[in-house]
């Protein structure tokens, strides 16, 4: 399979390009087409697999389908949450790769460092933000990070997630997003509290294995 057939336009497949990616890796061939139908997806893929491809292209794809009125208004319409400060900082600049030839914006928040350079991000406007649970839940406190309009939410590295205590705060985040989204789970394992915590909060999920 190439990416050409993967339905996405030409802005993204110039970026893909320039990244020199050949062909999809597994995940992305199966993930891709699903996300791009708006479905739920838990999908156990580590790290190396091209997982961070796999949910950022057909995002961002999703986000240029219905740019329309709401695309100068900048508001945050997917949201991904990650368990380490350097996972998201690494989504993010795949985002930020992926997105180059598009007018998308993506941002990222985490905690331990100071939260000024990230105020002003947020307050510039982003498309895509990239967040830890704990940074993003006490910018949400401050007013400062609004996710109502979240068309989808992606919950990676979830079993890391929930082995760092962030339970609570993934089910919290979970619901201030509005109850109408795409929710994708990524995790590279499958215990049963992942499991759990996907039949809680996802929707006739697809499931992709690698
Ligand atoms: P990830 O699993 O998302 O951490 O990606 C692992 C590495 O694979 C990253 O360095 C990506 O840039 C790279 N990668 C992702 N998709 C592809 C692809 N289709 N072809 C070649 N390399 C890729």
């Amino acid at each position: 399979m190439s990416f050409n057939e993967l339905k996405l336009s030409t802005q993204l497949l110039k970026a893909i390009a320039k990244r020199n990616y050949e062909s999809p890796t597994p995940i992305q061939e199966m993930a891709i087409p699903l996300v791009l139908k708006n479905r739920d997806v838990i999908a156990s893929a580590e790290t190396g697999t091209g997982k961070t491809a796999a949910f950022s292209l057909p995002i961002l794809q999703l986000l240029l389908n219905k740019q329309g009125a709401s695309a100068k208004k900048k508001r945050i319409r997917a949201l991904i949450v990650s368990p380490t400060r350097e996972l998201a900082q690494q989504i993010h600049e795949s985002f930020t790769a992926y997105g180059q030839f598009t007018p998308l914006k993506s941002g990222v928040v985490y905690g331990g460092t100071g939260i000024e350079p990230q105020l002003t991000m947020l307050k510039k406007g982003i498309d895509i933000l990239v967040a830890t649970p704990g940074r993003l839940l006490d910018l949400h406190k401050q007013d400062m990070v609004h996710l109502d309009h979240v068309e989808t939410l992606v919950l990676d590295e979830a079993d890391l997630m929930l082995d760092m205590g962030f339970i609570d705060d993934v089910k919290k985040i979970e619901r201030l997003c509005p109850s109408e989204k795409q929710t994708l789970l990524f995790s590279a394992t499958m215990p049963f509290k992942v499991v759990q915590l996907a039949d809680t909060i996802l929707k006739d999920p697809e499931k992709v294995a690698v």
